[in-house]
């Protein structure tokens, strides 16, 4: 077949390159959820609000109580790759938000009719953006802190909301997300409503209590409590007994930073740790945490930052598995104590 003829090389326009980086970016409405959700928690807040209606693909609204973004920065808040937390490689390395890339709420904006109203502490009134960076922003109300809505996800990309699941599976991922996000942060408080019922609600609590909160009484009552450091690596949380373990693997969360990801290296220096104790079959349920010096991580490997990549790979995996196989290995020998055989 004859080739299509070549078109001359041309830049693109602005909008049609926010929506195909809102293909990565913004997959679906809980991909919205996270980003959103990581915003108010690098804005300090300690209150966050998250309603959704129709599975997200109709309405995502979050409210925090954050810092605020002030008047003249809504615009650039919108913007593609502005960002206010980062302005250097040096501070890239040393990344210490969840948040660095400044495309969410482009890319959103590119795909979705956003409104962002935010009032920071020493505003007399909060302001409103409505639409994209191009907007005016009008004066409007309400407390400090940030709300911003996201309605109609792919209005104008037919072709991608036709990838959208059911309004009760996309409600699942948005869910997820939320859980995901909550569960590492028991010192902020979460609401969660679905077309206008409220779905859960967690306080700020201690992590013993947040993790038994989402994760059910089953986990609960069956877990170790990890807390160890070397060097520059801290692992803590908790691991739940084999009789805490599952058919699916779907009772694991890891986190680097603060920040979920699912890494093949964590996870099976997880794995390997429960080798002694748990059949092959089965999969290990636990809430952990790795903090370690930003400079020896490196999060900007995947734009949803879900992988991350370890200066110093085979150093974290071995800490994480000796840190968790000895905590296993003691309280094995307790707990067949104190359970009747
Ligand atoms: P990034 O989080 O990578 O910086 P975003 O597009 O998600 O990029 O956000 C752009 C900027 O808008 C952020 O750097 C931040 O300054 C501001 N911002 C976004 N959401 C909030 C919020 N909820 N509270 C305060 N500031 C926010
Ligand atoms: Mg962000």
């Amino acid at each position: 077949a004859p080739l299509p003829s070549p078109r001359p090389i041309q830049a693109l326009p602005d909008q049609l390159i926010s929506q195909i980086a809102a293909g990565e970016v913004v997959e679906r409405p809980s991909a919205v959820v996270k980003e959103l959700l990581e915003n108010a928690l690098d804005a300090g807040a300690t209150q966050i609000t998250v309603r959704l209606e129709e599975g997200g693909v109709k309405r995502i609204a979050i409210t925090d109580n954050g810092r605020g973004i002030a008047a003249d920065q809504l615009p650039l808040a919108l913007a593609r790759h502005a960002t206010s937390k980062i302005a250097s490689l040096t501070d890239l390395e040393n990344v210490a938000t969840l948040g660095f890339r400044g495309e969410a709420l482009a890319s959103i904006a590119a795909v979705a009719a956003v409104s962002l109203t935010s009032r920071t502490a020493d505003a007399p009134h909060a302001w409103e953006i409505v639409g994209s960076h191009h907007a005016a922003v009008a004066p409007s109300s309400g407390p400090q802190g940030t709300t911003i809505e996201v309605q109609d996800l792919y209005f104008n990309t037919p072709a991608r909301r036709k990838f959208l699941k059911s309004e009760q599976t996309e409600y699942g991922h948005c869910a997820e997300v939320v859980r995901r996000i909550a569960l590492a942060r028991p010192d902020v408080s979460f609401s969660l409503s679905h077309n206008g019922r409220t779905i859960d609600q967690w306080s700020v609590c201690e992590m013993a209590k947040r993790s038994a909160h989402i994760l059910g009484s089953d986990f609960a009552e069956a877990r170790l409590a990890i807390d160890e450091s070397a060097g520059p690596l801290r692992l803590h949380g908790f691991a739940g007994l084999p009789t805490a373990s599952k058919a699916r693997a779907d009772g694991q969360f890891f986190y680097v930073n603060g920040r979920y990801v699912r890494d093949k290296l964590l996870v099976h220096a997880v794995r390997a740790a429960y080798q002694d104790v748990l059949h092959g079959d089965r999969f290990p349920s636990y809430v952990l945490g790795l903090d370690l010096d930003p400079a020896l991580v490196d999060v900007n490997v995947h734009p949803s930052k879900i992988e991350v990549r370890f200066r110093d790979s085979r150093a974290v995996h071995q800490f994480v598995f000796h840190a968790v196989q000895r905590a296993l290995s003691q309280t094995s020998a307790t707990a067949h104590g104190s359970v009747p055989a």
